[in-house]
């Protein structure tokens, strides 16, 4: 389970090499903004077969509407946008702001944002313990999976688990390595890993200088904030 990859291709291809193999990838949003790959992270997610939906920054990228984004942000989608080919735009905007899969059984809720929001709501780890609960028994779900926040954790409540893996591409819990989790699923029983992987930083942070986009995104990167 990945999420908020970010147009980091350097972190993806760390995480998906310490995943080893996997029967099934999710990515809870936010492929692209940010980083300097979107085509090639876009383009990975797709050939894996990710089942993946929409976020903030995939929708500012597909409709431009960059409502409540910050100017380096904002600069970072112009940024993207033009990278980006015109059918990998379409692509985008042809990902769902909801999933719900069934895994061995398990009911299984995809978003970015929350279930009430699916974009643009953030849940930090301590709504995340406070709702879990009543989000579970809604969705009647064994599993909901969120991202957005950058900040990874697992809940684990009654009903199942809530979790976050945290950004692959920008982390913001002032541990600078990929995040990521491994889920595994027997039976009915649900196990959840946390993963950190590091990945070469200097790399993506020239490769960003190069394409123009600014000082601070590249910065924030070395100290996961
Ligand atoms: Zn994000």
């Amino acid at each position: 389970m990945v999420s908020d990859v970010h147009s980091n291709l350097e972190a993806l291809l760390e995480v998906l090499g310490d995943a080893g193999c996997f029967d099934l990838a999710i990515c809870a949003g936010d492929i692209v903004g940010y980083g300097p790959n979107p085509s090639e992270c876009l383009r990975k997610v797709v050939e894996l077969g990710f089942h993946s939906v929409m976020g903030n920054h995939d929708y500012a990228i597909v409709t431009g509407d960059t409502s409540g984004f910050n100017p380096y942000a904002v600069e970072a989608i112009r940024i993207n946008r033009r990278l980006l080919g015109a059918d990998e735009v379409t692509r985008l905007g042809g990902l769902p702001t909801g999933l719900s899969l069934d895994l061995e059984g398990v009911r299984v809720h995809v978003y970015h944002g929350s279930p009430a929001d699916p974009i643009n709501e953030y849940v930090f780890p301590e709504e995340a313990e406070a709702v879990a609960e009543d989000y579970l028994e809604s969705l009647d779900a064994g599993l909901i999976i969120l991202g957005h926040t950058h900040i990874p954790y697992v809940v684990e409540a009654e009903g199942g688990f809530m979790i976050n893996p945290g950004s692959v591409g920008q982390p913001r819990d002032g541990d600078p390595r990929a995040s990521y989790m491994l889920v595994e699923i027997r039976g009915s029983a649900v196990g959840v890993e946390h993963r950190r992987v590091d990945y070469d930083v200097d790399a993506v942070a020239s490769k960003m200088r190069r394409v123009g986009l600014p000082e601070v995104l590249a910065a924030r990167l070395y100290g996961g904030w």
